[in-house]
């Protein structure tokens, strides 16, 4: 199965998505978590990308498209692929299909977590993220069992720059303008699915493997 979960910045993709792959043996995609790894390792893709992403705009589509085609290149024989904040363009949609049909592929289906913008905002804000595996915590209704510590191995925990009250409500700013007119993109294909990203990340859970088919 390939799948896309998208949605604003906030609604919980990547907490989702990475316990989708750790329990179902997916391949977790998200050229976010690749930039982020990119301009902390101060490679060329990271020096042209970091700009972009301290204001909370989006990378332009070459860069991004040829990171997710030489990762893509990379997932045969996984039992498919879950892509996190790709694609946010209906540039990056189209490359998106091209690539699968090379690979004589397809989408199966588009996740479309909803969150109201206060809310996004109230995640965002408060969302602190470990600098050694990349779990994510919220100040409020996440927090680590120990104050800046990862539970699950121990790392230091920081807050993403873009994060702030500002580059969070730019970067939605961003989504509307950019990714929102994909879910009409996707509906118009038949594989959209909308569920609410609202409440705990159970419920959310829950929510998402229903729509995704798969049983616990
Ligand atoms: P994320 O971790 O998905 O919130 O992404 C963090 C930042 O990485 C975004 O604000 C963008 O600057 C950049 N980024 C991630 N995914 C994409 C994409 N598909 N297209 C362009 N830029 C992206």
């Amino acid at each position: 199965m390939n799948a896309v979960v998208m949605g604003p910045p906030g609604a919980g993709k990547g907490t989702q998505v990475k316990m989708l792959a750790d329990g179902y043996g997916f391949l977790h995609l998200s050229p976010g978590a690749l930039l982020r790894q990119a301009v902390k390792e101060g490679s060329d893709l990271g020096a042209q990308a970091k700009a972009y992403m301290e204001d909370g705009q989006l990378v332009p589509d070459a860069l991004v498209i040829e990171l997710l085609r030489s990762r893509l290149a990379e997932t045969e024989g996984s039992r498919g692929v879950v892509l996190d904040g790709f694609p946010r363009t209906l540039g990056q949609a189209e490359a998106l299909g091209e690539m699968l049909a090379q690979r004589r592929q397809n989408l199966d289906i588009v996740i479309n977590m909803e969150l109201p913008e206060a809310e996004a905002v109230r995640r965002l804000t408060g969302r602190r993220v470990c600098r050694q595996c990349g779990t994510n915590y919220h100040l409020v209704s996440k927090p680590p069992a120990s104050e800046g510590r990862c539970d699950s191995c121990g790392g230091p925990l920081y807050q993403r720059s873009d994060d702030s009250e500002e580059t969070a409500r730019a970067r939605l700013a961003v989504y509307r303008r950019e990714t929102e007119p994909l879910v009409e993109f996707y509906a118009s294909r038949g594989v959209l699915r909308s569920i609410s990203g609202q409440g705990g990340v159970a419920d959310v859970r829950a929510r998402l493997e229903r729509a995704l088919g798969l049983g616990r």
